[in-house]
């Protein structure tokens, strides 16, 4: 049974090494010749948006599935769902809301999820507009294409807000207010084609530059957690969701504020390879092949440090003892992912030494709440 994924990235990677075991193949489209899962399993170079290479794709295979969701929704509309009937999960609805983020602020809002304030911008005036109802301190973000804190500009004035539209181009955004939050936390949970769902763990996330550096999970207190799994369940079902979901939240006074979502397995996950029952990439590979979901117990408290930029050398952090590395085989380039390491602790308090330990030496200017 071949599986196709569009986009051959890190995740993708990890979600056909997660697949073998159970003996599945895979196929990914990706323009990239480098591409991550380009070492593990068959890529055919070409567009995102190539109609012949996607009706191919899913003709070839039982199931469509993703490893990023900024893919064309109408190439998939016309070429693959319609041309062949072939499953496409998640469902291309959910794709469509998480790539502008004025739908998903909207879909929030409507699922009565809290959210930021925030406005959308399409035009000098309607900056003003937004400045006036938002207020300042704000964010200006380019609605679509943005991730990793790339197209977002810190607004501390209006004259920061001017200099931000100009930076940004003419292209359609989103003002929102800066939350000054506590944390910041995700949830994670799948949803077979039954109807079951499988929640993890809240992860605590921290980030520095708009990168993820560091999660940590299990994560906060119970209510957080029953609260988070609740506005997750409320979004899979909306959907009718098939396979894995996140939401990222900023805390402030002990209410949850959605920030975003992303439909599909997500940086923040990557420790439920060593760190649960059965990871984030299985659940979305049984999830999507109407197969039953696996356990997401912990079976401990666990870390997962993003290596960015650059792979430090190997011996270096081998030597801690307990460390798993995963190197994603990318050219090192400022900014940029290149590999995780994760740590299972049978404790909170030994896993946050760990990762404190760890980022000092990764990471020095990183503050650790
Ligand atoms: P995003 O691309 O929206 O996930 O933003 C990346 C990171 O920037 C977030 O995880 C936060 O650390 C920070 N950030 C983005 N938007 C806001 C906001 N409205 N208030 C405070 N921090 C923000």
């Amino acid at each position: 049974m071949t599986i196709g994924i569009v986009g051959a990235g890190q995740l993708g990677r990890m979600l056909a090494l997660a697949g073998y075991p159970l003996g599945l193949d895979f196929m990914f489209l990706d323009p990239a010749r480098e591409a991550p899962a380009g070492r593990v399993a068959p890529v055919v170079h070409g567009s995102f948006t190539d109609p012949k290479l996607l009706s191919w794709l899913a003709r070839e295979c039982e199931v469509l599935t993703f490893d990023w969701e900024n893919v064309s929704v109408e190439a998939l509309r016309e070429h693959a769902a319609s041309v062949h009937g072939a499953r496409i999960c998640p469902p291309i609805r959910a794709l469509a809301a998480a790539q502008d983020r004025v739908a998903e602020k909207r879909l929030f809002e409507r699922l009565a999820i809290p959210t930021t304030r925030w406005r959308a911008v399409g035009s000098r005036s309607q900056l003003e507009r937004a400045l006036r109802d938002v207020g300042v301190p704000g964010v200006l973000k380019t609605r679509r294409l943005g991730y990793d804190g790339k197209g977002q500009v810190r607004v501390r004035t209006p004259e920061d807000a001017h200099r931000g539209w100009e930076e940004l181009g003419s292209v359609p955004l989103i003002y929102e207010e800066w939350v000054p939050f506590d944390c910041e936390v995700s949830i994670i949970g799948a949803r077979g084609t039954r109807g079951a769902t499988a929640i993890y763990p809240l992860n605590g996330n921290v980030h520095s530059e708009g990168i993820l550096r560091l999660t940590r999970a299990p994560y906060g207190p119970p209510r957080w957690q029953r609260l988070a799994a609740g506005y997750l369940e409320r979004c899979l079902a909306h959907f009718r969701y098939v396979g894995v979901l996140t939401i990222e939240f900023f805390v402030r006074n002990g209410r949850l504020i959605a920030n975003e979502m992303a439909p599909r397995v997500h940086n923040s996950g990557h420790w439920t390879i060593e760190g649960c029952a059965t990871s984030q990439f299985e659940n979305h590979l049984r999830a999507i092949l109407g197969l039953p979901l696996g356990s997401t117990r912990p079976v401990g408290f666990s870390a997962m440090v993003n290596l960015i930029g650059a792979i430090p050398p190997r011996a270096g952090l081998l030597a801690r003892e307990g460390l798993h590395l995963h190197d994603y085989g990318k050219q090192p380039r400022p900014g940029r992912k290149v590999g995780h390491c994760t740590f299972v602790a049978p404790a909170a308090a030994r896993r946050d030494r760990w990762a404190r330990g760890l980022l000092a030496e990764l990471a020095p200017g990183v503050r650790i709440p």
